[in-house]
């Protein structure tokens, strides 16, 4: 499968590098224009955003989930070039304070998933990252990370149909709600 991931990311020098990345060449080209586009609008907003980290090797990986700074142990969304976090800038140096919900507007309205909801904000999560964006569901994270997987151009994953194992776990509940005119008007009349 020709990838940005095997094209471009397998073959850069800074492959295994252990250091931090805030190099954007090293975003998937459709990751990166909407993230681009994330930090202008924001600039208009009158909020000033640095790109803190793009590309992460597995080896930095190992190391931050060593530190609790995320939950994926060897390999995340960042080393396929499909994440990023993105702070303030505060006088030129990065800075995590602050309310990140503008971010998570601008990305689901850009079509990127945002780490302070991944992408389900009607639900309870034990870990947020309100820094983050990706372009991937958390559904789809396996397949990614299985290498049988990577979006295209098209790819929105605000509006991806969920894993077909979740659909079917959930569609019997979603039935099971739904009004029942019938009965209603019975009680009416
Ligand atoms: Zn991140």
């Amino acid at each position: 499968m020709s990838t940005f991931y095997n094209d471009v990311i397998q073959k850069d020098p800074r492959f295994e590098s252990g250091t931090r990345i805030d190099d954007l060449a090293l975003l998937e080209p459709k990751t990166r224009q909407l993230v681009q586009q994330i930090i202008e609008a924001a600039q208009q907003m009158g909020i000033d955003l640095m790109v803190y980290e793009t590309y992460r090797s597995q080896a930095r990986q190992e190391e931050l989930f060593d530190s609790g700074a995320t939950r994926l142990r060897s390999v995340g969304v960042h080393t396929y070039g499909l994440a990023c976090d993105i702070v303030r800038a505060i006088r030129g140096e990065p800075s995590w304070k602050g309310d990140f919900s503008f971010l998570g507007q601008l990305a689901h309205s850009s079509g990127l998933i945002w780490g302070g909801d991944w992408g389900d904000p009607d639900r309870q999560h034990g870990f947020v990252d309100p820094v983050h964006v990706q372009r991937c569901t958390l559904a789809r994270q396996p397949a990614l990370f299985a290498g049988t997987w990577y979006p295209d151009d098209a790819y929105n994953p605000c509006t991806d149909d969920p894993h077909p194992l979740f659909a079917a776990a959930t569609s019997p509940a979603a039935a099971r709600s739904k009004p029942a005119p019938a009965a209603g008007r019975k009680q009416k009349s």
